[in-house]
């Protein structure tokens, strides 16, 4: 049986750090950190995401506020308020939830959010960073998420074949990044057109997934003793939350996996928190983050 990698828990563990790391910072007397966060219309897994991440914020110490836009929204608009917001000393990180109506064009919002308040790491600056092995860059909360959790439970990672299933920027991509940077690992990423799933899944050291279809990996598709992440959130119809692997099987053969929910999600939203702060203090001379030194 394998051993669950409990993200609940450490989250809950690094939310407590936090608070006494800002709780110190405001004895010295820094004002608290704090995270814009906007939200544009109403779909309403976005509105638990928000919720989720600014009870977060509240919880050690980060100061969140909240923008909520109507689903008409007009890109200028938009652009205007993280103009205003990029130009505010009084805050540390912007968030803009992703997916955004249809008529707004997501690149360029990303990009128009200065690169050292962008707390989600999906800047062409953060992300050329990443991929250049700059350490200065922000890591997207995902990826940093599970590289944290994987060192928690002492996961080697170190010449490890890791093999990545979904190719987004926000997940795939940035993880497969993580696990390159200093020729750490073999890295595959598969995606929609990788031509036979199971030919490279059957080889992985350690398995990220990331596509939102549940089951899409089954037992017989890993070796024993693999390290599974699954990072999927799938609602079903009667609705169970699960991930994209079938937990219940691979469990029995493999050395470790992540858990949905109480997996990979509390630890992206920690790692929020942990991107926030980081900017916060070195805003005012501090290092960054240790745990952003991966
Ligand atoms: P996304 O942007 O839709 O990306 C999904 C990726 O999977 C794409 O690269 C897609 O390929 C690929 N894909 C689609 N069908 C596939 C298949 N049959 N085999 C292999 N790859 C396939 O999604 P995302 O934002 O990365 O999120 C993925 C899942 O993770 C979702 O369920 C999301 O809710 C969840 N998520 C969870 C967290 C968390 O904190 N737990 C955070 C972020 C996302 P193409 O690019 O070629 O279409």
């Amino acid at each position: 049986m394998a051993i669950i990698l409990d993200g609940k828990s450490l989250a809950k563990k690094i939310r407590q750090q936090l608070k006494s790391e800002v709780n110190q910072f405001v004895e010295k007397g820094l004002r608290n950190p704090s995270l814009a966060v906007i939200l544009v219309g109403n779909d309403p897994a976005s509105e638990v995401y928000v919720k989720n991440k600014r009870k977060a914020c509240e919880e050690v110490g980060i100061n969140s506020l909240y923008i909520h836009l109507s689903e008409d929204t007009p890109e200028e608009e938009l652009l205007r308020i993280i103009d205003k917001l990029n130009k505010d000393e009084d805050v540390d990180g912007i968030l803009v939830q992703l997916p955004l109506p249809k008529h707004i064009d997501t690149q360029k919002v990303i990009t128009s959010i200065s690169p050292e308040k962008d707390v989600d790491g999906f800047h062409p600056e953060n992300v050329g960073k990443l991929s250049t092995g700059m350490k200065d860059g922000i890591i997207p909360c995902t990826p940093l998420g599970i590289w944290i959790l994987l060192k928690e439970y002492g996961i080697e990672t170190f010449k490890k074949d890791v093999v990545i299933v979904g190719a987004s920027n926000i997940v795939g991509k940035p993880m497969g990044l993580l696990f390159l940077r200093n020729e750490e690992a073999t890295v595959t990423i598969c995606h929609k057109n990788t031509k036979d799933l199971r030919k490279y899944t059957e080889e992985a050291d350690i398995l990220v997934v990331a596509v939102g279809k549940p089951n899409l990996i089954t037992a017989d598709m890993v070796k024993r003793d693999v390290v599974v992440v699954d990072v999927g959130i799938n609602r079903l119809e009667d609705g169970r939350l699960v991930g994209d692997t079938d937990f219940e099987n691979i469990k029995e053969k493999a050395f470790a996996i992540t858990p949905v929910p109480g997996g990979v999600g509390p630890m992206t939203v920690a790692s929020l928190l942990i991107n926030t702060v980081s900017v916060y203090r070195q805003k005012f001379g501090y290092p960054k983050h240790p745990l952003t030194d991966v």
